[in-house]
């Protein structure tokens, strides 16, 4: 038994590295944690962090009397590794997987690779997307160990960290597919606005759209005298109460080619907050510069848009409120362009149901850890990347590329995946067969099963990440976590106890 005391609790892996090395099981290992919990938080206090020391050291030795040996599980690791939705981040990390020499399955809904970025062909750094695309959809076609499947969609998954199976119906062929881990890259959608005569009146489009006229070198938008643009079309509002992130920096990206275009054309950007954030905030300046005017409009004060008729000319008249002018303005356009909102995919629901995922609450995948964890789910062998992720520019869906595919590599590169012993488990004849465990349990690993005494909870220990949560929901007290046990944690409470006691 190793009680460790007044050390950092990063060294506890090595602690359970030395207690191996002796011959002892490693779950005989308890931590007084007198650095972080007590000598770093109370410096000033001297005398009762000391006592603070020793009601921590008297409550880890109640603990570890208690201590038990726990066997942790080995399971072989498939080496390959299915990625799922085929737009930038998809290809980049399947294409980062296979240069690793392991097998991937890159499964894309639809007919063709690329995503939204093959409506897209400019960023605000300059970059050819159609360029960069069209050479990545090469390089995975023409990769040996990038196998891609077209107009496919998931009809089941199940499995664990290492050893997933993924059944992928594809132009109507059902193939089972055994991975390793996964890679969730399904990407957003363009919300399709019912606002401001969109889809009404084909003056107005989305920024998109105007992206493709620009592109082809449309002469009606190249010489028209005034185009305005909407900011947060369909998003920050009670339905989706989110920034769509990069819907700013394409407004200025669309203004600065208009004026490079057509320097005399005028510009209107109707926003509520710039965001152009990082170092777009220049290319903001330059759009001022150029002489691109922006006015701010409130939440409460949307504009409005009509079309109608000006000296026999049909123009859109918008109506937005000057906050310096205070009052109402009209503007007359030729051309409409609005930020409509990133939502998140519709598929989003099916998959976090087939691989037990977490969403957040605008639907879009949620990581692990904002900070520690960040291309990681919280299952674990599944990752995430792009705009799956949250609405993000092409530069950030790549580099998250690359770290989802890295940390999906670190597990393909060993043979084996260990398991902690330190997991739920279920006295039979306790339990009811309620199903309050299974419903609280986030990763999937508790199901009902019929035995001859009824339904009873069962815990797939290789999916349990031992976070306790089913215990707190037990009506029955059946559900035990091992090396957190009731007995365990009430002895160090009951230690903990005369120490209160003694200071009141
Ligand atoms: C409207 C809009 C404008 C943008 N403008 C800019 C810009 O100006 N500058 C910039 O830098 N970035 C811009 N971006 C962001 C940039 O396009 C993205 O960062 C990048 O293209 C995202 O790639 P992705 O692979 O994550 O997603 P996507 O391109 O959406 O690709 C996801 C892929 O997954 C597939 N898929 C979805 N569901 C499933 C499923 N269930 N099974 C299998 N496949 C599935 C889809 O068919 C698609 O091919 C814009 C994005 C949008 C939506």
């Amino acid at each position: 038994m190793l009680i460790a005391a007044c050390t950092p609790l990063n060294l506890e892996p090595t602690f359970r590295d030395t207690l191996r090395e002796a011959g002892i099981n490693q779950y005989f290992l308890e931590m007084a944690n007198i650095r972080e919990h007590n000598s770093w938080v109370h410096s000033k206090e001297p005398e009762e962090a000391t006592q603070k020391a020793k009601d921590l050291v008297r409550m880890s030795v109640a603990r570890a009397s208690l201590l038990e040996p726990l066997q942790e599980i080995e399971l072989p690791v498939t080496k390959t590794a299915l990625v799922l939705g085929g737009g930038i981040a998809g290809m980049t990390s399947a294409l980062s997987i296979a240069n690793q020499r392991h097998e991937v399955y890159l499964v894309e809904k639809d007919s063709e690779l690329g995503g939204i970025a093959r409506r897209m062909h400019y960023t605000l750094e300059g970059m050819d997307v159609q360029d960069y695309m069209n050479d990545l959809v090469r390089k995975v076609y023409r990769h040996p160990l990038i196998s891609v499947s077209h107009n496919a969609a998931i009809t089941d998954a199940s499995g664990y960290v290492g050893n997933f199976k993924t059944w992928v119906n594809s132009e109507g062929r059902v193939r089972e597919i055994d991975h390793g881990v996964a890679i969730i890259a399904t990407g957003a959608e363009e919300y399709k606005p019912t606002e401001y005569l969109y889809g009404e009146d084909d003056r107005v489009m989305t920024h998109l759209e105007l992206e493709g006229k620009i592109a082809e070198g449309n002469e009606e938008i190249a010489n028209a005298e005034t185009l305005v643009m909407i900011q947060c079309v369909g998003c920050r509002n009670e339905e989706r109460n989110y920034c769509s992130r990069l819907c700013c920096s394409q407004a200025i990206k669309n203004a600065i080619k208009l004026k490079e275009m057509n320097p005399e054309m005028e510009i209107y950007i109707l926003f509520r907050d710039m965001r152009t954030y990082g170092l777009h905030e220049d290319y903001y300046r330059e759009a001022a510069n150029r002489g691109v005017k922006f006015i701010r409009y409130e939440a409460d004060d949307q504009p409005e848009i009509e079309a109608v008729e000006e000296e026999g000319q049909p123009v859109l008249r918008v109506t937005v409120t000057d906050p310096i002018l205070g009052e109402r303005v009209a503007i007359d356009a030729n051309y409409v362009s609005l930020a409509a909102a990133v939502i998140p995919s519709s598929d989003n629901n099916e998959i976090s149901q087939f691989f037990k995922l977490t969403l957040g609450p605008d639907g879009f995948f949620k990581e692990a850890h904002v900070k520690l964890r960040p291309v990681d789910f919280a299952a674990e062998g599944l990752f995430l990347c792009g705009m799956s992720h949250y609405p993000k520019h092409m530069q950030e869906t790549i580099r998250q590329a690359y770290g989802a595919a890295g940390r999906a590599l670190t597990l393909l590169s060993h043979d084996i995946v260990t398991v902690s012993g330190a997991v739920c488990q279920v006295d039979e004849k306790k339990c009811i067969g309620c199903g309050a465990c299974a419903s609280a349990c986030t990763y999937g690993a508790i199901e009902l099963r019929e035995t001859k005494q009824g339904k009873k909870a069962l815990v797939n220990p290789v999916l349990c990440k031992g976070c306790g949560l089913c215990n707190t929901k037990c009506p029955t007290g059946a559900i035990s976590l091992k090396h957190f046990t009731n007995e365990e944690i009430s002895s160090q409470i009951d230690m903990a106890f005369p120490a209160l006691e003694a200071v009141s």
